[in-house]
């Protein structure tokens, strides 16, 4: 059985683990927080597969960004990053053989395999975090798209330059669907800067009128995403990820997505693998591609 050291490097944390090639997780996932130099995460990186390379028959780095063809390095533009960690040669930091993979496609692909979306050939998974993470399956086949880029929510959803997104453009679907867009959504209907999504889930817990509707409100915009990606791949299902996924009302959003959609209705559910996804998703592709 072949054994993958696998890292999942985020915007704010770094996490790693032994994982064989049915996605089993053979150690306890190791947490750090993601340091704010690339040379600093490069060091990171190196001193942990040091540690543990002559156990394993290869690496796995699961990261923000898209990925290139070739699964080797990123090629686009890493947002909360620190400067140069998009140019990273990840080879270099291992005598055994390194694979990339964008970080939403390794979870996508985790729940392809082991997760919710099992035995099925047609899923969409949708990370609602500091953006909206996508990994789409297709006829059993990860979607990459010429550029490893298929699936990026940044195109507009409104048309009045309301809200400016990360990438330069305004009103993305993703900064309105996004967990940071119930942070900003927050902020806009109390008018308020001290607001936060916290306050909104805290409401929610507590059924306040107005922390409902804000919530609302977003959920209806992940609506229209689920929307757009069930029409678009005509998927068995879309799952959830991220922690405000677990806030959702499935039962009712899989009704409004149905009751519009053209074709057999889909399934929603919430991811199954949670934090570890990227984890089991980098190792399981990287097995298949050192077979
Ligand atoms: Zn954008």
């Amino acid at each position: 059985m072949k054994k993958i050291l696998s890292f999942d490097i985020g915007g704010t944390k770094i996490a790693f683990a032994l994982v064989d090639e049915e996605g089993n997780l053979c150690s306890k996932p190791v947490k750090y927080s993601t340091p704010a130099s690339k040379e600093a995460i490069e060091a990171l990186l190196k001193k942990n597969i040091a540690q543990f390379e002559d156990e394993v028959d290869a690496v796995a780095i699961a990261t923000a960004g898209t990925v290139n063809a070739e699964n080797t390095h990123i090629t686009g533009s890493v947002g909360n990053f620190p400067k140069g960690y998009g140019d990273i040669d990840f080879q270099s930091l291992s005598k055994k053989k390194v694979f990339v993979e964008n970080d939403a496609n390794a979870a996508a692909w985790a729940e392809f395999k082991v997760g919710n979306a099992k035995n099925m050939k047609n899923m969409v998974m949708l990370t609602l975090g500091t953006g909206v993470g996508v990994g789409i399956i297709v006829d059993g086949k990860l979607l990459k798209g010429k550029s490893g880029a298929a699936g990026e929510t940044h195109f507009p959803i409104r048309f009045d330059n309301h809200r400016r997104c990360g990438c330069g453009n305004y009103d993305c679907l993703e900064v309105y669907m996004s967990g940071s867009a119930l942070n900003l959504d927050a902020k806009e209907f109390y008018k308020d800067d001290n607001v936060t999504s916290y306050d909104i889930i805290k409401g929610l817990e507590k059924q306040d009128i107005k922390a409902v509707e804000v919530f609302e409100r977003w959920q209806q915009m992940v609506c229209a995403g689920v929307r757009i990606f069930a029409s678009i791949f005509d998927p068995e299902i879309v799952l959830l990820g991220g922690s405000m996924a677990q806030f959702i009302n499935y039962e009712q959003m899989k009704k409004q997505v149905n009751e519009t959609l053209v074709s057999a209705p889909i399934d929603l559910q919430k991811a199954a693998l949670e934090n570890d996804a990227g984890i089991i998703g980098g190792a399981l592709l990287c097995a298949e591609n050192i077979k």
